[in-house]
């Protein structure tokens, strides 16, 4: 019987890889620039830690988590998310003693068990990042600015809307909490039965549920930004200042929450247009508590994740053009040797070759042909009695004969003309 992968768990194929690859290349390049640095934590960790870290109300704890007991007896869950992982790293290695701020990425994958659809799957991939130590509110407007210029130089300006909110902090959320678990009550007849819990355990959860009737439910829920305490408000009125500084567009969304306990004051998302019901690329918020619940020190963050595959969808065809040269070589044997010689030396310069030895002429020149490379070198048996080769432009079917010993030169500059055009 065929084996097939799991469900929800994609192979990415060669065909996607480049563009993996300029997403990743593309986030470092980016975050680098704001002083980001990587952190790569064990995809595997205690239970224990999540149970702790996202909060035991969340559908990602209650329902999502790839949970174990591993051979020594511990509970272990496969990763679900990346903050609480990063946070626990921070701790154990002490390095806000090292350094009072700490400003970390991380990529990979992420295990939840969520009903598959396109743009959402068991195994995924985000790209995390997480400042700790600054509490200021151009903090806030910095890390938000990272996450729109990654946004914007894989999706473009036009496609992308970021939205920003306050969810308020110890002071003022209380007071917004039993308003909305007054509202909640009078409509409790319209809530799913998770939500019938969580509205006198955590009712901002609610907000954020997805099932349709809960939605409606909440359609005039009342708003945090009536009820926030000053110092919130004058954080709030001054990330927007900020970010209006860095050139980022963006909008105020009263209504934008995130179910975790642990946000608090600015949070945001980033929905990209052409993703159907799975739009959202990207989001994050502050959290003053929650390196202290995870064990640490009372120090603030802020953070984000974008999901990765979501991101690829929306890149199309990747935007690199093939470079390199596909050597094609009359079959006989001391003709094939001297092409070997020939690739050799192409690779050493850092030209990218590749040949199909041991096939005829045309098979050769078949697989030159689908193989994209934008030339295609050949020798044949005139060719080496006259110390030359023969240069194929494999766009437009033209070819041109060369000096042997001028193939670097020539080869390296028809090339650089490919890449211009
Ligand atoms: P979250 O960690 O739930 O705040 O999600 C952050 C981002 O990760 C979302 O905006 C999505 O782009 C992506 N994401 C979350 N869950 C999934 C999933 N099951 N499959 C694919 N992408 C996901």
């Amino acid at each position: 019987m065929e084996i097939k992968a799991i469900r929800g768990m994609n192979d990415i194929l060669p065909e996607e890889s480049g563009r993996w690859r300029l997403l990743e290349d593309t986030t470092r390049r980016i975050f680098s620039l704001y002083g980001f640095a990587e952190l790569r934590p064990p995809l595997l960790e205690r239970t224990e830690l999540f149970l702790r870290g996202i909060g035991d109300e969340t559908d990602v704890v209650e329902k999502q988590m790839y949970t174990f007991t591993d051979k020594g007896g511990d509970s272990v869950t496969l990763r679900p998310e990346a903050t609480a992982c990063v946070l626990r790293a921070v701790i154990e290695h002490g390095l806000l003693g090292k350094d009072p701020v700490q400003k970390l990425y991380s990529i990979g994958p992420m295990f939840r068990y969520e009903r598959p659809q396109k743009g959402r799957y068991r195994q995924f991939h985000q790209i995390n990042a997480e400042r700790l130590g600054e509490d200021g509110p151009l903090a806030d407007a910095e890390t938000l600015a990272m996450a729109y210029d990654l946004a914007r130089s894989i999706l473009g300006r036009e496609a992308l809307l970021m939205e920003v909110n306050s969810l308020g902090c110890k002071e003022c959320r209380p007071a917004f909490k039993a308003e909305l678990e007054g509202f909640l009550a009078s409509r409790q007849e319209l809530l799913c039965s998770d939500c019938r819990r969580r509205m006198h355990t955590n009712p901002l959860r609610v907000l954020d549920c997805k099932v349709e009737s809960c939605r409606e439910a909440v359609r005039n829920a009342p708003l945090m930004d009536r009820l926030l305490c000053n110092g919130c408000r004058d954080h709030h009125g001054k990330v927007l200042e900020g970010l209006g500084a860095l050139g980022v567009s963006c909008e105020e969304n009263p209504r934008l929450v995130r179910g975790l306990d642990y946000y608090t004051r600015t949070t945001f998302e980033i929905t990209a247009a052409g993703l159907g019901s799975q739009n959202a690329v990207a989001g994050g918020g502050r959290y003053d508590d929650l390196l202290s619940v995870l064990g640490g020190p009372q120090v603030g963050g802020i953070g984000f994740a974008f999901g990765m595959e979501r991101m690829i969808m929306l890149m199309g065809e990747a935007r690199h053009r093939e470079t390199g040269c596909f050597v094609v070589t009359q079959p006989r044997p001391d003709i094939e040797l001297a092409s070997l010689a020939l690739i050799s030396e192409l690779r050493s310069a850092g030209i990218r070759t590749e040949a199909s030895p041991g096939r005829s002429f045309k098979a050769q020149m078949r697989r030159a042909d689908r193989s994209g490379y934008p030339l295609c070198a050949i020798l044949g048996e005139d060719e080496v009695k006259t110390a030359t080769l023969t240069i194929r432009d494999m766009r437009t079917a033209s070819q041109i004969k060369i000096n042997r010993a001028a193939v670097l030169e020539e080869v390296t500059s028809l090339l650089a003309d490919r890449k211009g055009e």
